[in-house]
């Protein structure tokens, strides 16, 4: 994909009157040489990927650290209890979430999206939509291209991976695309869908990337999940018509100057934040 900017996307919806998804589609059709039917097939792979790595959930696999697992299962019987804070539909996204961060801990197989450690944001918020509006498996392919393309810009304009500008451009990357799909799947436009992708990010600039014992688990897991519920409530704002006071692609770039301030020990190498506490410490 060749988009550098989320405006240059909002400004080719406008002038060819084409849905986000559609440009993003186009793109992929042009820069890869295929039809519209093959592009769609491959995203579908990708959204029937999730869709099995969440059926594949195991609750009683542990990873092989031990710091990581069965917590998937303690939600769902939480959640199925009915007396939960955040209702039935936050707590399937919330379980979702877990499972699949679990799972990348337990070695199964995960969609990167964008990356292994912050792979379970996007199902999270995908498959209880997928459920619970009954959407048919092309509207989940098509809200899986704007993802793509608000990931592909945050790629080229800043980073994706934990390692470059910490965790907010993981999960903060992840949290992103999934608001921006979400808007389209309710409906939203171009422009709510960049204030969404904006509002998510802000909610997690600044975030570290400080993985304990260097292991994409704690806090990993969790991290999965605020991104995923944090992605609900940014989509829900912008469908409301609340605006980003801060443009997305200016977003994108403060993300960028602050994961390049960042100090080296907060950037995936284990040795700040979470990583240093003594009770990490002690694990070593
Ligand atoms: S803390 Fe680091 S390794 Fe863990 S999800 Fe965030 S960016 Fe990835």
């Amino acid at each position: 994909m060749a988009f550098h900017s989320l405006e240059q996307i909002c400004r080719l919806c406008r002038e060819e009157n084409k849905s986000f998804y559609r440009v993003v589609l186009e793109d992929d059709l042009k820069e890869r040489e295929v039809s519209e039917e093959e592009s769609h097939r491959r995203m579908n792979g990708i959204w029937q990927a999730m869709c099995q790595a969440a059926a594949d959930y195991d609750p009683s696999l542990k990873s092989s650290s031990g710091l990581s697992g069965c917590d998937g299962g303690k939600a769902e019987r939480y959640f199925a209890s009915g007396d939960s804070l955040c209702g039935d539909f936050i707590g399937e996204v919330v379980t979702c979430a877990i499972q699949m961060g679990e799972s990348n801990a337990c070695m199964r197989r995960i969609v990167a999206a964008p990356t292994a450690g912050s792979c379970g944001v996007l199902p999270a918020v995908l498959i209880p939509c997928h459920r619970r509006f009954g959407l048919e498996d092309r509207q989940i392919e098509e809200a899986l291209y704007v993802a793509a393309g608000i990931g592909q810009v945050i790629a080229s304009r800043a980073f994706i991976a934990g390692a470059l500008g910490g965790c907010q451009a993981e999960i903060g990357s992840a949290s992103a695309m999934a608001a921006g799909a979400l808007v389209y799947i309710k409906g939203g436009g171009e422009e709510q869908i960049c204030d969404a992708a904006a509002i998510a990010i802000k909610a997690l600039l600044g975030l570290v990337c400080d993985p304990v014992s260097g292991l994409v688990e704690v806090p990993c897991v969790k991290r999965n999940v605020i991104g995923a519920v944090g992605a609900m409530t940014a989509a829900d704002q912008a469908l409301a018509g609340i605006h980003s006071f801060i443009p997305a692609d200016q977003v994108i770039d403060a993300m960028r100057e602050v994961g390049e301030k960042m100090d080296v020990s907060l950037k995936e190498t284990g040795l700040g934040g979470l990583a240093a506490t003594p009770k990490a410490q002690s694990l070593r």
